[in-house]
């Protein structure tokens, strides 16, 4: 297998060699590798394959699109126009009607580059404030907002001027000191704080950061300081967002409304890219062309993207999500018991299983990845993530059916007592 990876796989590129296959066909849950092996896939292409692999009626939209257009730059078109509506029509009214649309092309990075570019033009100040463990892309300005040092030490001077305060998780006692009370005290203090910033960016899961769910006070603090401060909240939803969390985005089920939102990944449901803002019209102070790109106009991606709303409305698979998840919580509550499993956490269809080490806490790296090759080869692609790598993760397609769902859990209980055994 690893040698189908060594002959596929640019040998330029660092990603770490997780999952020693290579792919061949996917349909719905499921794919199928190169030598004729089944697996399910609860890594859906890093959660950007909302409806599965190849959903018939979006492979449909874009044959469809394929025959008028399919690059159309920054033009308008009916494609474009389109999508922009379907996306819209996601937010709560009022919100909607003080909104802005700005396409990014064509990755999360790109788009949170876009809303740091906005949010600095828009106050004229430089800095931004972040959480510890984000992850926000791979770019210099974007690896430099993320926590983990690991990848941005050898990249000398990123990106000047982020302050990073704690994240605080659900798993946190309500009513302890959150990173949102810490940011407000620097941010408060005019003789020895840090200087207002341009933006604050967070993420309602941290999903690269190992499946830490915002614990709901946290976040409305942050919401709080933010406006009281002057201060445009950015929300990276690049992954929690279209729905992966039960809510088209996220943090509508925080009761807060950003000043920007990110998106990419699911966007077109198909894993055509595409990735965008939505920000509020108070910002809206930047030039025309302020924020280009050639690849902004993926007419396939909008094709796909408008089908994906309408599936996504039509079939209630946001109930799916909350459902599936639920379960998910149910087949994997008793992990717990298991002295190597620290915690299963997760919200909606973003589920993280931490290993550590019981006798000290750290995390359990070897472990972690006994885990994910033992379910590989039971027939279940999981992801790791988190510090030390040591956080198993599930992306299931949000129309995973409840059989698929305990299949996957039966295999990962399995891997989990192998690994950890
Ligand atoms: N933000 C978040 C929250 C992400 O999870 C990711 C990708 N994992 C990104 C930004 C970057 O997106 P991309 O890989 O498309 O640049």
């Amino acid at each position: 297998l690893l040698a189908h990876q060594e002959r596929w796989e640019s040998n330029a590129r660092t990603y770490p060699r997780h999952l020693p296959i290579a792919l061949a066909e996917g349909s719905g849950s499921f794919v199928r590798d190169v030598d004729g092996n089944v697996f399910i896939d609860f890594l859906a292409g890093a959660g950007v394959l909302s409806l599965g692999h190849n959903h018939p009626e979006l492979v449909r939209a874009v044959r469809h699109q394929l025959d008028s257009l399919t690059h159309g730059l920054d033009f308008p078109t009916p494609a474009k126009d389109a999508f922009t509506q379907a996306q819209l029509s996601m937010l709560a009214p009022e919100p909607r009607e003080r909104t802005r649309l700005h396409f990014c092309g064509p990755t999360g990075a790109n788009a949170v580059e876009a809303a740091i570019k906005l949010c600095k033009i828009a106050t004229g100040r430089g800095d931004i404030i972040s959480f510890q463990g984000a992850f926000h892309g791979s770019t210099h300005a974007t690896m430099a907002l993320s926590g983990p040092v690991s990848q941005k030490a050898p990249v000398r001077d990123g990106m000047p001027g982020v302050h990073f305060f704690p994240y605080t998780a659900s798993d946190q006692d309500v009513g302890s000191v959150s990173g949102a009370d810490l940011l407000e005290q620097a941010l408060r203090d005019s003789d020895g704080g840090i200087p207002p910033p341009a933006a604050v960016i967070m993420e309602m899961v941290q999903g690269e950061g190992g499946n830490f769910v915002a614990r709901t006070d946290f976040v409305r603090k942050v919401r709080e300081v933010t406006r009281s401060l002057g201060i445009p909240l950015i929300v990276d939803e690049v992954q929690t967002g279209c729905g992966r969390t039960g809510t088209w985005f996220a943090y509508q089920q925080y009761g807060i409304e950003p000043d920007v939102i990110v998106a990419s990944k699911a966007l077109s449901g198909i894993g055509l890219p595409v990735a965008l803002i939505l920000y509020d019209t108070a910002l809206d102070t930047w030039a025309p062309g302020a924020h280009i790109g050639t690849f902004r106009g993926n007419q396939l991606a909008f094709a796909a993207g408008v089908e994906t709303v309408r599936v996504i409305r039509r079939d209630g698979i946001l109930g799916n999500v909350r459902r599936q998840g639920d379960r998910i919580a149910d087949r994997l509550a008793g992990l717990t018991r298991d002295p190597w499993v620290r915690q299963v956490r997760g919200r909606g269809l973003m589920w993280g299983i931490e290993l550590a080490d019981p006798r000290d806490g750290r995390p359990a790296t070897e472990v972690a990845a006994a885990v994910q090759h033992h379910a590989l080869r039971h027939g279940l692609i999981v992801e790791r993530g988190g510090r030390g790598d040591a956080v198993v993760r599930l992306l299931p397609p949000l129309n995973v059916t409840a059989e698929v769902v305990d299949m996957a859990c039966s295999i990962l209980v399995d891997a989990v007592s192998a690994g950890a055994g």
